[in-house]
């Protein structure tokens, strides 16, 4: 038999967008080297770890699934439909057991996600529920292990994880996991354009190299532009620099993103980006009542699924209820 036990801990963790990304050359590891500039944005997942013990003797987590260890998701949404997986492939089951093998204990916990940030939607919902997790736990086991040593698990699970713990605004270099925090005292008003479907990550970098190989593809510019006007705060500044070396990629494999695009900015925003892998556009504003304007005209262009208007920088991974310590 399997129960709970004790109460679970709630962490709020928000959705990342890239205001700049440029990708480098393939590595022999498969990965891109990447230079970018993270933005955490207040749209939010919610994970929730409670501790799940077997009634019989406590051996090692062998199997995830109803009732015991493992991911339900919160909330009145189908896992399967929402693409979703529930099993050990779940990068928030994931970051359970890279943490249980960094602290030598079992995962013997089941987590919960209420999602809210896009799947697949090159706003690192995934990676966000692996940040979640981390700080769930060490908060429900009460680990003694800092900030530092979680973004170090962090890094270990997925490129985007650390952003998610860290928030704010911030350059990652390597595959985006190695994090230097950047002056950002401004908020920035973003509309969100969300698509109906998902563009899988590693096809749109593979289709980026296609077209290289193919063709001479141009480049972003120089992140210091960005950085500068990210610390003035002129939103007019940052929508010219605004960059993303997969847009044409996820354009290629999605071509009515073009439409979405233009339409973000025919209804008055500054300018509009793929974010991340995409598909994903997010649109950047010159204040919060225009957003909700450009929202309102974009959710009526029939040029996506449905829309968001958000703001950012907003703090990392926190703790919302049930910390033990407080
Ligand atoms: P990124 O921007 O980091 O590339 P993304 O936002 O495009 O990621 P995610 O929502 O993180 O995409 O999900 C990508 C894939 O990862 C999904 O299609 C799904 O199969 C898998 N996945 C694993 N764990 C999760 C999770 N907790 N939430 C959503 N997807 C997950």
């Amino acid at each position: 038999m399997l129960s709970a036990v004790g109460p679970p801990v709630t962490v709020r963790v928000p959705a990342k967008v890239n205001l700049h990304l440029a990708v480098g050359e393939l590595r022999p590891d498969g990965f891109h080297d990447l230079v970018t500039v993270f933005q955490a944005l207040n749209l939010f997942d919610e994970v929730s770890v409670v501790a799940a013990h077997t009634a019989q003797s406590r051996g090692p987590v062998t199997h995830i699934g109803p009732g015991g260890p493992g991911v339900e998701l919160l909330g009145d949404v189908d896992a399967e439909a929402a693409g979703v997986p529930l099993d050990a492939t779940n990068l928030a089951w994931r970051a359970a057991v890279a943490l249980g093998e960094e602290v030598g204990r079992e995962p013997d916990v089941r987590i919960g996600i209420r999602k809210a940030i896009p799947v697949a939607g090159g706003m690192a919902g995934g990676s966000a529920d692996a940040a979640g997790t981390l700080l769930a736990l060490a908060t429900l086991w009460r680990l003694d292990i800092g900030r530092e040593g979680l973004m170090e698990v962090a890094a270990r699970v997925g490129s985007d994880v650390a952003f998610a713990l860290h928030g704010g605004t911030a350059l990652g270099t390597g595959r985006g996991e190695n994090l230097v925090p950047v002056l950002s005292r401004h908020t920035f008003h973003w509309v969100v354009a969300l698509q109906d479907h998902g563009l899988s990550t590693p096809a749109v970098f593979g289709e980026l190299d296609r077209l290289r190989a193919a063709s001479d593809v141009k480049r972003i510019g120089d992140v210091e532009p960005v950085l500068e006007a990210v610390a003035s705060g002129e939103a007019r500044s940052l929508a010219l620099l605004l960059g993303n070396d997969l847009q044409a990629a996820a354009v290629s494999m999605d071509p009515g993103l073009r439409r979405t695009l233009r339409a973000g900015v025919a209804a008055g925003a500054l300018a509009g980006v793929v974010s991340g892998s995409g598909p994903t556009c997010i649109f950047l504003c010159t204040d919060g009542p225009t957003a909700v304007r450009v929202a309102a005209e974009l959710a009526g262009a029939g040029v996506c699924r449905t829309v968001r208007v958000a703001h950012g920088p907003v703090p990392g991974a926190k703790v919302i209820d049930g910390d033990p310590a407080r």
